[in-house]
Formats: C-alpha cells, sequence, structure tokens
C-alpha cells in the first residue's frame, strides 16, 4: 500500500496555517461555511469555537490555501461580523480530512446569543417551492435565518436551552442538524411540517394552512387579525381600508400615532414611499426594521394609516408566515405591535387572547414560545445613514464596543422609551425597547428583562447607573436594589450615548436638545451646550427657558408654550384668538405669577409652541406629535431664518425671543405655517451653530455630539451638521442607538463604567463637574 507514501510525499508540499477569526462568529453558521470552503479546496484541518471566536487550523497545497485564505471574508455567512483576522504558519501534520471539532472545554466567555434575522433568500425559494418538503412551512429557517434571542433561555446557545426545545427533530430534520454540508448544520430551531412548530386560529379548531387561509380572509373581509410573530404579537388590518384601520385606530385608542405597514416586497413599497438607497439597504437587511420614508404623492394608503404626515413607516416581511400572509392576503398590511396604548407587546397565547380581545377579531397563533419580547425595531434616514429611532428586534443583543473594560454595571435608563443596558468586559448590551414605565406591565417587563440579560451575558452586575429625575421608576428601583449607584444625569448620558457608539470616551462638545430632562439641582434642562468626556461635563450653554404653565398641562396642550413664548417676547395672545378667551387668561396668570409653572429649557417645547403659534395642534395625544407634525409641513428648500440673540454669560444663553417676534409678525401678515416651520428649524439649526462656536472659543475642542430626541427631526439633524461642518467642526450623530431616551441607557452604562474604571485603576482623569 502507498498511503503512507502519499503523505509523506504530501507532507513536503503541504503547508499550514492557523487562523484566529474575531467577531460575531459564532451561532451564525460560520463553521460549516469553512467547512465548506475548505472542503471545496480539499484543504483539510479543522474549525472549533472557542472563548475568543473561532480557530481554524487549515493545511493543504500553497496555491489552494492562500485562494481559501483570499476567499474567508466572502466565504462568512450572511449573519457572520469578522472583526479580526490573525494568522500564523504552522507545521504541516499530514492530515487529510477537514473537521468540525466540539468547541474547546472553557465554555466562551464572549459568546452571546445573536440577534433574531429576517428569512434568508435559500430559504424563501424553498418556502415556495412545491417540490420542496418545506413548501409553505411558515417556520422554515437555517443557519442564516430565523428566532435567536426572542427564544433564548440560556447560554450557551444551544436547542436545549430554546423554546425550540419544546420539539423534538424529526430524523430528516436531525440529519441536517448533524450534517456539516447542510445548512441546516446546528441549525438551533430547525423544524419542518413533521416534527416543528403549527399555526392555529383560536376558536376554530383550525390549523397549519387551513388557520392560515382563514386570517387572510378575514384580512381581505376588513377585519382585524392578531398574529404571533417573532418577538410578540401584531395587530393587522388591510392598509387599504380605511374602515378596517379607523376601527383599529378605536379599538386600540390610538387616536393619531402613525401606525407600521408591511408590504409584499419592495415593489410595493415604493409604489406607495419615496426609497433612497440607504433605506433600500436597511430594509432589506436581516434586521428589518420598519424604515420612516417620505410618503408618495397618491400613494393608495388608507388616510387614517399616518394621519397629518408626510411620511410613512414600512418594512417588508421578516418571518415565513409574514410572506406567506402578504403572498396570499391584501399586499400591504398595517402591522402595528400587539398591545393597548403603551404597555408592552403581547408575547404569550393565553395573555394576547385576554388582552387583545377588544382590538381583534381573529387570532393567528402558533406553538413556539416566545421566550423574550422585542418589539419591531424603527429607523429613520439621516444625512445619509440609517438612525434608529427604536433599537429592538433584530438587533439585540448586539453590543456596542466600549473599548475599555470594567465591572458589570447595569443602566437602567429613562422613564420614557425606556431600554436597559448591561456591560460585560469591554461591551456593553442594549435590551429591547421596554417603553414607557408608569405603566405597571412594563414596569414588570423592564424587571423581567434585567433578569433575562444577567442570565444570557452570565453576569451580575456591581453598579446600577440611573438618572438622576428622583421620579422615574427606573431611578426608583435603582435606589433600592441594594447595590452601589450611579447617577448620570440626562444629558449628559444622552451625549455619553453618541460618544461610546463611536467608541470615543472624548473630550467633546455636545448639543442635547430633547424635551425634558433633569438637572443637577432639579432643574428642567433640555436644550443643552455641554462640554463632556465620559467622567463628567459642563454646561457650557442652554436655550433661554419656557415657562411650563400648568407643569406637565402644558406639554400636553402646546398652545400653553405658544403663550409663553408670545409673552416672554413682550407679545399679546391675539395670534391664539382660538383658544377660549378664560382659558387664555388663566394660562396667562400661570405664567405671569409662576404658580405650578416651572421653567425649562427643553428644545422640544420650542417646537410644541411654534406648532402651535402655526395653528398646527393645540392638544397632543402622543409624546413629540406637535413636532413631528411640525417637520412634516416644513417647506422643502427654505433657506429664510428669523433672527435670535446670544447672551454671552457663563453660560451662555440662546435667546429666541426676536425668532417669536418675527414668527408673531410674519403670522399677522399671513405667512403660511409651511414656510414659517422650515425657517423655524433652519433658524435653531443656526442657532445650534452659533452656539458651538462659542463653545469652541471657551473649550479649545472641535469635535461636536448631536444628541437627544430632537435629532430624531431630520431636517433639524442634517441643517446642523451641515453647518458645522461648513465651520470646520467634526460632527458625531447617532447611527447605532437612538438619540432618543432609547439610547439613555448606553449612556448610562458607558459613564458608569468609565468612573468605576477609574476607581479601579487609580487614574486621575480630570473630571468636570458633575
Ligand atoms: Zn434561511
Ligand atoms: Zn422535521
Amino acid at each position: 500500500m502507498s498511503t503512507i507514501g502519499t503523505a509523506v510525499h504530501s507532507l513536503e508540499l503541504r503547508v499550514r496555517r492557523g487562523i484566529r477569526v474575531r467577531g460575531t462568529v459564532q451561532g451564525v453558521g460560520f463553521r460549516p461555511a469553512v467547512f465548506r470552503a475548505a472542503t471545496a479546496r480539499d484543504l483539510a484541518g479543522f474549525v472549533r469555537n472557542d472563548s475568543e471566536g473561532v480557530w481554524i487550523e487549515i493545511e493543504g497545497s500553497a496555491g489552494a490555501l492562500s485562494r481559501f485564505l483570499e476567499e474567508l471574508p466572502g466565504t462568512a455567512p450572511p449573519l457572520a461580523r469578522i472583526e479580526a483576522t490573525e494568522i500564523v504558519e504552522l507545521r504541516a501534520l499530514g492530515e487529510l480530512e477537514f473537521r468540525i471539532a466540539a468547541s474547546a472545554e472553557r465554555p466562551s466567555v464572549r459568546a452571546i446569543v445573536p440577534p433574531d434575522a429576517a428569512t434568508c433568500d435559500a430559504c424563501l425559494r424553498e418556502l415556495f417551492d412545491p417540490s420542496d418538503r418545506r413548501f409553505r412551512y411558515p417556520f422554515i429557517n437555517c443557519t442564516d435565518c430565523g428566532p435567536r434571542y426572542t427564544i433564548a433561555r440560556d447560554l450557551p446557545y444551544d436547542r436545549a436551552r430554546t423554546t425550540m426545545a419544546a420539539f423534538t427533530l424529526c430524523a430528516r430534520c436531525r440529519g441536517e442538524y448533524e450534517d456539516p454540508s447542510s445548512r441546516r448544520f446546528h441549525a438551533e430551531p430547525n423544524a419542518c411540517p413533521d416534527c416543528g412548530p403549527v399555526l392555529s386560529l383560536s376558536g376554530t379548531g383550525l390549523r397549519g394552512e387551513a388557520a392560515l387561509a382563514a386570517t387572510v380572509a378575514a384580512l381581505r373581509a376588513g377585519r382585524i387579525a392578531a398574529v404571533k410573530g417573532l418577538g410578540g404579537f401584531h395587530l393587522a388590518a388591510d392598509a387599504r381600508d380605511q374602515a378596517a384601520v379607523v376601527r383599529l385606530r378605536e379599538r386600540k385608542q390610538r387616536p393619531h400615532k402613525p401606525f407600521a405597514l408591511m408590504a409584499r416586497d419592495l415593489g410595493q413599497i415604493e409604489a406607495i414611499v419615496e426609497l433612497e438607497e440607504p433605506a433600500r439597504r436597511a430594509l432589506a437587511s436581516p434586521v428589518r426594521p420598519i424604515v420612516l420614508c417620505p410618503r408618495r404623492a397618491g400613494a393608495t394608503v388608507a388616510p387614517a394609516v399616518a394621519p397629518g404626515l408626510d411620511e410613512l413607516g414600512v418594512m417588508l416581511p421578516y418571518t415565513p408566515l409574514h410572506h406567506l400572509m402578504l403572498r396570499d392576503g391584501p399586499e400591504l398590511l398595517v402591522m402595528t405591535s400587539g398591545n393597548l396604548a403603551e404597555e408592552p407587546i403581547a408575547k404569550d397565547n393565553a395573555a394576547a387572547l385576554e388582552r387583545l380581545a377588544g382590538i381583534a377579531d381573529v387570532f393567528l397563533l402558533h406553538d413556539r414560545e416566545i421566550h423574550t419580547r422585542a418589539d419591531d425595531s424603527v429607523a429613520r434616514i439621516v444625512a445619509g445613514k440609517a438612525q434608529p429611532v427604536r433599537r429592538s428586534r433584530g438587533h439585540v443583543p448586539e453590543p456596542i464596543e466600549l473599548g475599555f473594560s470594567a465591572p458589570p454595571v447595569l443602566a437602567v435608563g429613562a422613564n420614557l422609551k425606556n431600554a436597559v443596558c448591561m456591560t460585560r468586559d469591554g461591551d456593553a448590551y442594549l435590551s429591547p425597547h421596554v417603553g414607557d414605565l408608569d405603566h405597571l406591565e412594563t414596569f414588570a417587563f423592564f424587571r423581567e428583562v434585567i433578569g433575562k440579560l444577567e442570565q444570557l451575558l452570565g453576569v451580575h452586575p456591581e453598579v446600577v447607573a440611573c438618572d438622576l429625575h428622583p421620579d422615574y421608576v427606573s431611578t426608583r428601583w435603582a435606589l433600592e436594589c441594594g447595590l452601589r449607584t450611579e447617577p448620570v444625569q440626562h444629558h449628559h448620558a444622552h451625549l455619553a450615548s453618541c460618544l461610546a457608539e463611536h467608541g470615543r470616551i472624548g473630550p467633546s462638545l455636545g448639543v442635547v436638545f430633547d424635551g425634558t430632562g433633569c438637572g443637577p439641582a432639579g432643574e428642567l434642562w433640555g436644550g443643552e451646550f455641554l462640554l463632556a468626556d465620559l467622567a463628567g461635563f459642563q454646561r457650557l450653554g442652554h436655550l433661554r427657558p419656557l415657562t411650563l404653565a400648568g407643569g406637565e398641562a402644558a406639554i400636553r396642550e402646546p398652545w400653553r408654550l405658544a403663550a409663553a413664548a408670545l409673552h416672554d417676547a413682550g407679545l399679546t395672545l391675539d395670534l391664539l384668538g382660538r383658544i377660549d378667551r378664560k382659558k387664555r387668561e388663566a394660562v396667562l396668570r400661570l405664567i405671569e405669577t409662576g404658580a405650578a409653572s416651572p421653567k425649562a429649557t427643553g428644545a422640544g417645547r420650542w417646537f410644541d409652541a411654534v406648532a402651535a403659534l402655526c395653528g398646527l395642534r393645540d392638544e397632543i395625544t402622543y409624546e413629540g406629535q406637535a413636532a413631528v407634525e411640525l417637520e412634516a409641513i416644513a417647506a422643502p428648500g427654505e433657506c429664510c431664518s428669523y433672527p435670535f440673540r446670544i447672551e454671552r454669560s457663563d453660560p451662555f444663553i440662546v435667546d429666541l425671543r426676536p425668532a417669536v417676534r418675527a414668527i408673531g409678525a410674519e403670522l399677522a401678515n399671513g405667512a403660511p405655517a409651511g414656510e414659517v416651520a422650515a425657517r423655524f428649524h433652519r433658524t435653531l439649526a443656526m442657532a445650534i451653530g452659533a452656539g458651538c462656536g462659542i463653545a469652541r472659543e471657551r473649550s479649545r475642542v472641535e469635535t461636536v455630539a448631536l444628541s437627544g430626541g430632537c435629532f430624531q427631526n431630520r431636517l433639524l439633524s442634517e441643517s446642523a451638521k451641515r453647518l458645522l461642518e461648513q465651520d470646520e467642526f467634526a460632527v458625531l450623530v447617532h447611527g447605532r442607538v437612538p438619540p432618543n431616551d432609547g439610547g439613555v441607557a448606553l449612556g448610562q452604562a458607558a459613564v458608569a463604567a468609565w468612573r468605576s474604571r477609574q476607581v479601579k485603576g487609580g487614574n486621575d482623569v480630570p473630571r468636570h463637574s458633575r
């Protein structure tokens, strides 16, 4: 036999390399992809997961090996993200086969459960292939796609620790699961019609295709369906059926807040909105977020979908069930979170049947349990890039690297749009969207999500970071949890979240514009020019405050802010003649006496005031409504602005009273509201530019981070960024976490982690005032 001879012969020609691959490379089908690439080139060796990522040893002819290395980045499956590779030379061993080796003994300390991913193209082809054994099977998935985070109970991520443990793999599915050459090798949620989850229509006994057909028929007939999805229930209705959409609004007690749409394909989406390239990319990414896009003139969508707005929130199907529904049923559906008002999205069959009983006519259920709920993520294109408005399903639990190590920190976030954040080593893990903590149900989810993050990351926090606001439910929870707390001022946290997502520590200037947050002495802040690093901050300037006549009432009724702005500018309330005289006079008295009427610098309040001055809206039904509508009517291409002045005190004060006088005069002369809206946006952008100029003089810092909910406003963000860049500032905007309160927990975590690191290392980094 010549076997030995061949081996010895090949040893002389063969080379061997060790390859270290770091990044998101576990649980995403990376090893089988390497296996297929190596065997295709007749290379030998092994690939295995370990605590640092993936380790490959590969051997064969020098030519084949170098081609393998060249092609490795392209070999990586869609969900993998290679952050770094290192290659070392090894001595050839004469191995003849390539294998997937068992994971290294030591449990992976950096391993995480991957985010959920939209159905891949290969699965989609099988889904609609009549000869495939998974033809029209609503739970088809593979290593490139399917549920992950939402079904994971514990680490390490394998089937036994997911909600798929309840389903025993049939022989064929097991064969795929164990075959390294299969696309379903270690696809933990692997399933087929013989062994996997099944659809059912509640109260009817209908299952599978029959349940789906009945749901589609109901939607076509204008009824409302509750549909169990990936991270929770949706409420679905035909988006072209005005009566159905209006009924959904009434039952959901949501008069105005826009509904998201799901369309059969990109063509359908393109028929109703203008699609820019970044929007198209975001829509088709495995995250499949809702993307807010400019509505096309004449789009055939029920008016009740997004009343008063010039944008529609659209998304593509991201589960096999969605693809089937939209293929069979109406090609454009309202798909809104299955909840009442601001409660968390329903995830369990029993809870959905109870809580959505008054809303949905039919309930399409299935028997794969959702372990952790995750709402749809929402993005908007700002300055040519997708910016998260809500970061949830598809993103979670992807880490954000802080770039330094610290003891584990839990950050509990703000009160509205709450999300929490946990750090492990140098990585920060933001939770799915939790919501408005004033709701009891949401607070329960808040506690649940903290427990689940601890479980999935295998850490216990040593420090709890929280807001300074004593009335935030999250802050109260932090102060009572028994761990060391690290209070972080709200706007400092916003700025820090922007620094953290860019891997920065500071110092940086920051313009933080939002509704209202608590200053260090309990003042109401929200129009802030800060100088900060992760350790601390200094307030360099702010907007001149407005009186909130009647406190919270002023936030619900923007005309009260318009009254305060007029009064402060020395004008009468004549522009608000439409408001009942008694009410006007009562509010004027509140403004004059200051009784129960605190002053606030919040930039968001200025949008409210100007929206009311324009006669756009006197009362709101959802947070930020007046501001969103003001942006919606702003005339495109407007380049005029209003005067403002800056008082060069310390901190400096941006005084918008001259702008209010000019707006008052223009409106009195019958100027169109759209022009006033556009000019006001531009004025604010110029005020940002001027304020940053002074901040740079005083600090010598030339980087500006833009954060806070107001920077969800595309018009404001883009014009502020442009003006600052013209003035040679380096501008940081959000791209990975929302500028709104949904990103605050990341900033809190970064600040607390950095401060804890200082305590530990004893470093003496200069600190600004807190
Ligand atoms: Zn797939
Ligand atoms: Zn099966």
